[in-house]
């Protein structure tokens, strides 16, 4: 037995027999040769691993110079291909945390290759000739949006949060009820943000029940500021009750205490008029009295990763003072999706028209139903004994803890298994290139339409053929 895997360890090819193999001199020319060998290292490893544990046949076909070399080859497209790369996005959830939240609107696309490959105003103030703010790209367009005395951005809202408190209420106390205590995707904690801010929490009332009187009973001469969070990815029905915003308004302002609302995603525009639950939006709390409030740019919004601080002139001044606002400012590139995206929002028929993340929620059930049988027509030729396909009603998410409950009704496609499981199916979508992310139902594969692009339909179009013909072994890589 030993000297069988003996004979086969000897059989592996040398490095230099595999360099001057006619594809791998080819892959020379478009490749760093210190990645050509590190491809050749990775499978000689790998193939030292199978004849150890016995994978390897005793003929030993597989360690020819020929089958190594397209190994390599693989290997090679493999660890040269991006690590961030497009994916489809099938499953329906419309603000997906882990494919990167919001889509940007074309206008920004555009703008990205002008401002970024050019030098730009981003500090210089083009009328004096002197040292501007980069503030102010965006500072008067949230302004005119909000009716916000002032407006600020940084780096995402957990950082907007973050340096309010630190500004705000380092060293004092901040009060904020226990059923906003929330915890966000990624480790985001109220607590904790709190915390590391060096603000002190109190806590007022339960879980399911905080009244006025709970803040008022705790107000001293150390409270700094009234917090309210928008409990945005999850909602406490049933006996409950919070205090409106503009209740502790006026108790802020009988005391002299600030008063922010972290409002999570932040919406713009009012989607009660698009047929969807409510969803608070920023206009109706700086409406309210909320001295600040801060929000993100990717969520609800449509932009790109951003934290937004709107409020009076007074707060926001002191909390761009901070000497954490350099350390957690925003880019560039940031700030120009982020005017861009504001800049739609003048009109709202065109936000909704051209922000993909507003477009996609508020898309109606029969545009759905369209889109779902312009894709269906598309695979109507692919019969196959790998699955079916059907087209079903089901329903897609809004995301990025924004309207919980709100459920959009939509049209999928679903993947029926038949040679083939459902979990092969969808590990092999998700091995795809570009990978195709579907969800995973009653065993079966679905593609919900919400959130697939029309100009995606293609590629979708032949990844779903292609997996009609794959071999069930293929498909369990
Ligand atoms: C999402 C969210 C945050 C964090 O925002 P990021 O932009 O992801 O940093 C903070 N607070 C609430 C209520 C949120 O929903």
């Amino acid at each position: 037995m030993a000297t069988d895997k003996q004979a086969l360890f000897k059989k592996i090819p040398a490095v230099d027999q595999l360099l001057i193999r006619p594809a791998l001199e080819k892959a020379l020319e478009s490749h760093p040769k210190g990645l050509v060998l590190k491809a050749i290292h990775q499978v000689l490893d790998e193939i030292r691993t199978e004849i150890q544990e016995g994978r390897i046949a005793e003929t030993g076909d597989e360690l020819e110079t020929e089958p190594v070399s397209w190994r390599v080859l693989e290997t090679l497209e493999e660890i040269s291909m991006p690590s961030l790369r497009n994916v489809i996005n099938a499953t329906g959830v419309v603000v997906h945390t882990n494919l990167g939240r919001s889509i940007l609107p074309e206008r920004v696309i555009d703008k990205f290759r002008s401002i970024a490959g050019g030098y730009s105003n981003l500090e210089f103030d083009l009328g004096k000739g002197k040292r501007g703010s980069r503030y102010v790209h965006v500072e008067g367009i949230l302004r005119e949006l909000s009716s916000a005395e002032a407006a600020m951005v940084v780096n995402n809202n957990a950082a907007a949060v973050l340096i309010a408190l630190e500004t705000l209420a380092k060293g004092r106390e901040v009060v904020v009820s226990r059923g906003q205590l929330v915890e966000i995707g990624g480790s985001f904690r109220i607590p904790d943000v709190m915390r590391k801010s060096g603000a002190k929490m109190v806590e007022v009332g339960t879980t399911n029940k905080t009244h006025l009187k709970d803040y008022e009973e705790v107000i001293g001469p150390q409270t700094s500021l009234l917090l309210k969070v928008h409990t945005s990815n999850f909602q406490v029905v049933g006996f409950t009750e919070e205090v409106p915003l503009s209740e502790l308004v006026k108790l802020g302002e009988r005391h002299g205490i600030p008063v922010m609302e972290d409002l999570g995603s932040g919406c713009l525009v009012d989607f009660s008029s698009y047929g969807l639950v409510r969803e608070p939006t920023v206009q109706e709390a700086l409406a309210q009295g909320a001295d600040l409030v801060t929000f993100s740019g990717d969520k609800l919004l449509g932009g790109p990763q951003a934290g937004i601080i709107l409020g009076r002139k007074d707060l926001v001044e002191a909390i761009r003072r901070n000497p954490l606002s350099r350390a957690l400012r925003i880019d560039k590139l940031t700030l120009l999706a982020l005017e861009e995206t504001l800049r739609l929002y003048r009109d709202h028929r065109i936000a909704m028209k051209e922000i993909p993340t507003l477009k996609m929620i508020c898309q109606s059930y029969d545009a759905m139903k369209k889109k779902a049988q312009r894709l269906y027509r598309l695979l109507s030729d692919s019969k196959n004994d790998n699955f079916s396909i059907e087209m079903i009603d089901g329903a897609s998410k809004v995301g990025g803890g924004a309207l919980p409950l709100q459920e959009l009704k939509s049209r999928l496609l679903c993947l029926i298994p038949k040679r083939l499981s459902s979990h092969q199916m969808e590990a092999w979508l998700r091995a795809y290139s570009p990978p195709v992310i579907t969800r995973l139902e009653k065993d079966r594969v679905m593609l919900d339409v919400r959130t697939i692009q029309e100009k995606e339909f293609k590629v979708v179009t032949r990844a779903i053929k292609d997996l009609a013909i794959a071999e069930p072994l293929e498909a369990r890589r």
